[in-house]
């Protein structure tokens, strides 16, 4: 039961929200293979399912987490209104996976998807930052005067080499 409905007795105002937070504890039994949650623990240690299956370097298992962050909260703001809205992350989480997609959090796990078993660290271009700029010609163009210079944060991957970036600022 969500601590914000930890009533003497029986429940007269039951909200759209009370199922929303016995429904992360359920996806957290489901995951971690256990069958109890204490309170809203589930970045302890011990609870944490990114550290459980830290072997399986899955960074999906990172988006459980965000998951509960909407569900399994001590105060009822904190949570989602309804079932519907926990819906619509769980929605777009999966298509995310479907589609090869993860996470962009600090702490996430990025996989290599060329080697498939090195990992993507940012790279460091200079001491004080971790922007380059970096030149692309158009296709069509007729060289380096027609270039579009962009600023790029690198991150490479630490077994084969393969760079990835993204546009920076
Ligand atoms: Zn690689």
């Amino acid at each position: 039961m969500p601590p914000w409905a930890e009533v003497d007795g029986r429940l007269d105002d039951v909200q759209p929200n009370f199922d929303v937070y016995m429904l992360g504890k359920l996806l957290w039994c489901m995951v971690s293979g256990r069958l109890r949650l204490n309170r809203e623990w589930f970045r302890n240690p011990e609870n944490n399912v990114t550290a459980m299956f830290a072997k399986n370097d899955d960074p999906h298992l990172f988006i459980i987490n965000e998951i509960l962050e909407k569900c399994v909260v001590e105060d009822s703001k904190d949570c989602f209104r309804s079932a519907s809205d926990l819906l619509i992350m769980v929605n777009h989480f999966v298509h995310s996976i479907n589609r090869g997609g993860q996470l962009l959090r600090e702490g996430v796990p990025r996989l290599c998807r060329v080697c498939g078993y090195g990992h993507y660290h940012p790279e460091q271009v200079r001491p004080s930052s971790t922007v380059a700029a970096v030149r692309f010609w158009p296709v069509g163009s007729f060289g380096p005067s027609d270039a579009v210079i962009y600023n790029v944060r690198p991150f490479c991957c630490d077994r084969c080499g393969h760079i990835q970036f993204f546009k920076g600022s």
